[in-house]
Formats: structure tokens, C-alpha cells, sequence
């Protein structure tokens, strides 16, 4: 009985909160209890605005007791379960693109709140993640929902199993498979350079609204000037994200490389409100500001209103990084491994029109830093080793859920003005340059950690820098044809 109540309030919950329609309840209903082995049904239970996790418990609790199902099998049936209680993906994206006509923010918040109601986007969990404003600005937040990613040779292979299908992670097949949970996926169709693309939330959004844009085919990544055409597209269609292109190269990328793929969103990124190191311009886009940017990696921003040069003008650049050598800090364009530099762009809109930001990175490794010279330097392991991705490298830092204790642990012992606690060596740089040794408020420890962590992060966004200083990358960018002063847009 307490199963037949929990079923009809999951039903109520569809018709009030994912679009379920009067004529398909019984339908809907049938396959649910099918999903969860329910060989009869007396029909009772109202929605009265529980909450979904509550009640996705409670058929737990329910299915568990009763003998029809495994424990181990909650996730699999809470999925299947929602997977059943959502609109299909024909349904999601009408009702997605009648909104669009009027506003794509505004289609853009239903879809997202979809995601959130059909428990794709665990939006309970996710704000549980502890998330701060350091003082030099950097973001700074721990994730506990995401495992811990540490193999760059699986990113290049788009964490798939061989022969598998889909053929990885982000392919628009893995709507509604339900080898890797995803019967709620629901995506929705774009047009980006004339080519078929798809938008969707990221489950484990970092930031509000995090979602990919993914190609279509399952195809490699890569960054050419069709890419800042694609990524200008995107945001004429959604002016209120940011959307940008991880490099497309192996430790300074994605996880997922084997198929091309954007990120964005509705975060205002630190990088964003960067200012102006050094201002430049060249003479074949007269239309187009140069800022080298005030900011710990390389960087670089151009500003327009036209397309065309701001296009041609990232081309330039990109090009001349790709191919641009320095032997003596390990900046080696390509060797027997393949290329190791490459860009990383990310366009939004303002009132000045596009501001596309160019990330130089590099991926070389040496016998000093076998993980990448322009990777996180070895004392900051501690705190975080995976790639530094396009989301991090504008300063929105994703750290790692073990954190968590670890770090609790040296607060205790801070509090106590206790020193190092046993097995946490690797901590010795972090905890001396937060005072650890003597003694600290609750609150004064709590602060020195917050301190420290940023700058960490701003450490790190350091060490990715391809140019020791501003006036390098000028250089650079004068070896190219730029010129230094501001042009009037
Ligand atoms: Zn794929």
C-alpha cells in the first residue's frame, strides 16, 4: 500500500511537474510499475509537493522491502523510473523551441528547470558542494558528485569501451540508454556553422546552467577558425551563456577529446572581468581590439562587432601559437608525440559585441614534469592534479570531493595548534604556508584554508602561463604583425 501511495504521488509529481498529460497517465503509470515489478495497484497517494528525492527514497525503501528488486538496483530503477516520467526527446525539444521564438534565455531556464525536475541534474547534491569566492577572485569550488579524473589516455579516447555502444560518453545515442543511467537525458537540437549540433545540462554542473554543445557525429575534437564561427553562432542564439572549446590536446583538455564538443553556460567566469594588460591591435583587422589580459595564465581578448575579423584575427593567432618554438622552456610545437600547442577559445557577447578570449596552452612535458610543464607544478598535487580545462584556465576552479576531509583534518589540527597530522606529508608546503603549528580560531582557520586554496589556484592558472610576462606575449604578438596601442571600436 505504502508503494501504490508512493507510485501515485511520482505520478502527481509528473503532471505537475514534467508535463505529463491527463490522457498519458495510465500509460505512464503501467510502465512504472512495470520498471519496478508491481504486479498490481490500488490507486491512492496525492502530489502534495514533496520533494522528488523524498519520494524516489521512498520507492526504494517500498521496492526493496517488498522483495522486487536488490538494493544495488536503486540507482538503475530511479532512473528508469524518471526515465519513464519525463516527455520524450521529440516532446522536451518542442516545447523548447516554441519558447526560443520568444526568448532563448527564457527557453533556456525551462529546460534547464526540466533537467533539474527529471533528476538529470542532481541540483540537490550538486548545492551541497562547498563553492567560494576566493580573495583574488578565482572561484573555487569542490565537486562531491564527480570522481576524481586523473587518466589523460582516456580522455583521448572519450572514456569509451571499445566496440562499444554508444561510442562514448557525450554521443547523442546516450539519450535515454540505460547502460550509463541516462534514461532522463533529453537533449535538444542546434544549428552551429550550418552543421547539426546538440545542446545539453551537464549532471554535473560546476556552474548555473553548465551544459555541452556537442557535434552531432561522433568526430575528434579540434579547434579551426569554423570553431569561432560556431562558438559565435552559439551565442547569437544564446547571448546569456558563455560557450567555449577545451584545446584540444591531452592534459591541458577535456576528458572527453574523441568527439567535438563545447562548454558553457550562465557563470560571469573570473577571466571575464579581467582587465587590460596591454592593449594592441593589427592593421588587417581594423575592427578588431587586442587586449593581452591582466591574468595569471595567457591570455589574450579580442573585441568586434564583425565576425569575419574577429575570426581571422583568432585564426592569425592560433596559427602562429601553434606553430611557435622556444626550446628552452620546453615550448617544442611537435615532436614524435604528436602537437602540444593549441588554443583555447571562449566567446560571449557584450555591449561591444563578440569578446572571444584566447587561452594559449601548451601540453609539453620534460624530465622535471612528466605531467606537463605547463600542467599544475608537482606541490599542488595535493590539491589538484587532473588537466587544467577551459573552465579552470578562466579561473573557476573544480576541485577534487576528498578535499573535503583532508582539508577538515588540517583545520582540526590548525584549531588545536597542533602540528601535521600523520599521513598528510604531502601537505607540509600547504599547511606551513597557512601558519599550521600554531593555534587558530575556528573561523581564523576556516580563512587561512579559503586563502590558501585560492592562492593555490592562482599558483597553478600561473604555471599554465605559456609566456613568463606580458611584455613576452607582446613580443610575440608583434612578431605577427600586431602593433601595440588601442583602436576605438
Ligand atoms: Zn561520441
Amino acid at each position: 500500500m505504502e508503494l501504490d501511495r508512493t507510485v501515485g504521488k511520482l505520478i502527481g509529481y509528473a503532471r505537475v511537474r514534467l508535463g505529463l498529460d491527463a490522457r498519458n497517465v495510465n500509460f505512464v503509470r503501467n510502465t512504472v510499475l512495470d520498471l519496478i515489478g508491481m504486479q498490481s495497484y490500488q490507486e491512492c497517494g496525492v502530489y502534495e509537493g514533496e520533494k522528488l528525492s523524498v519520494l524516489l527514497e521512498e520507492l526504494v525503501k517500498g521496492g526493496v522491502e517488498a522483495g522486487l528488486f536488490p538494493l544495488e538496483e536503486a540507482e538503475n530503477k530511479k532512473d528508469a523510473v524518471m526515465g519513464a516520467l519525463a516527455l520524450s526527446p521529440k516532446e522536451v525539444e518542442e516545447i523548447f523551441y516554441s519558447r526560443m521564438s520568444t526568448s532563448s534565455a527564457r527557453a533556456a531556464e525551462w529546460l534547464y528547470d526540466y533537467a533539474v525536475s527529471s533528476d538529470y541534474v542532481k541540483k540537490e547534491a550538486l548545492d551541497k558542494n562547498p563553492r567560494f569566492t576566493a580573495e583574488n577572485g578565482l572561484i573555487v569550488t569542490i565537486n562531491l558528485s564527480k570522481p576524481e579524473f586523473r587518466d589523460p589516455k582516456k580522455a583521448a579516447s572519450g572514456n569509451s569501451v571499445k566496440g562499444g555502444y554508444p561510442a562514448c560518453t557525450i554521443c547523442r545515442e546516450n539519450e535515454g540508454f540505460f547502460g550509463r543511467a541516462k534514461r532522463t537525458l533529453r537533449t535538444v537540437s542546434l544549428k552551429l556553422g550550418g552543421e547539426d549540433w546538440f545542446w545539453q545540462f551537464s549532471p554535473y554542473g560546476y556552474f548555473y546552467q553548465h551544459g555541452i554543445a556537442v557535434n552531432c557525429r561522433h568526430t575528434p575534437m579540434k579547434v579551426d577558425r569554423s570553431t569561432y564561427c560556431k562558438l559565435m553562432d552559439f551565442v547569437d542564439l544564446f547571448p546569456h551563456w558563455f560557450i567555449g572549446c577545451n584545446a584540444p590536446l591531452p592534459r591541458i583538455g577535456g576528458s572527453v577529446l574523441a568527439h567535438d564538443h563545447f562548454q558553457g553556460g550562465g557563470e560571469i567566469l573570473p577571466i571575464f572581468r579581467a582587465g587590460t594588460a596591454v592593449a594592441m591591435h593589427g592593421a588587417a583587422y581594423p575592427a578588431v581590439s587586442v587586449e593581452i589580459l591582466d591574468w595569471k595564465g595567457t591570455a589574450v581578448r579580442l573585441v568586434s562587432r564583425s565576425r569575419e575579423e574577429i575570426a581571422n584575427c583568432a585564426d592569425r593567432i592560433a596559427r602562429a601559437w601553434e606553430k611557435y618554438e622556444d626550446r628552452a622552456r620546453y615550448i617544442i610545437p611537435f615532436d614524435a608525440d604528436g602537437a602540444h600547442n593549441a588554443v583555447s577559445p571562449t566567446v560571449r557577447k557584450t555591449a561591444d559585441g563578440y569578446s572571444l578570449t584566447l587561452i594559449l596552452r601548451s601540453n609539453s612535458t620534460s624530465e622535471e614534469f612528466p605531467d606537463g610543464v605547463y600542467h599544475a607544478h608537482p606541490e599542488f598535487h595535493v590539491i589538484k592534479k587532473e588537466s587544467i580545462g577551459l573552465i579552470e584556465a578562466q579561473g573557476l576552479f573544480i576541485l577534487p570531493g576528498r578535499l573535503v576531509s583532508e582539508l577538515g583534518a588540517l583545520k582540526k589540527a590548525m584549531v588545536a595548534g597542533a602540528s601535521l597530522p600523520e599521513g598528510m606529508e604531502a601537505y607540509r608546503m600547504i599547511f606551513e604556508e597557512m601558519g599550521g603549528g600554531n593555534k587558530f580560531t575556528e573561523a581564523a582557520a576556516r580563512e587561512a584554508i579559503a586563502r590558501e586554496l585560492g592562492s593555490v589556484c592562482e599558483r597553478i592558472l600561473g604555471n599554465t602561463a605559456v609566456f613568463a610576462t606580458h611584455a613576452d606575449t607582446a613580443k610575440f604578438l608583434r612578431s605577427i604583425g600586431f602593433e601595440d596601442g588601442k583602436v576605438s571600436l
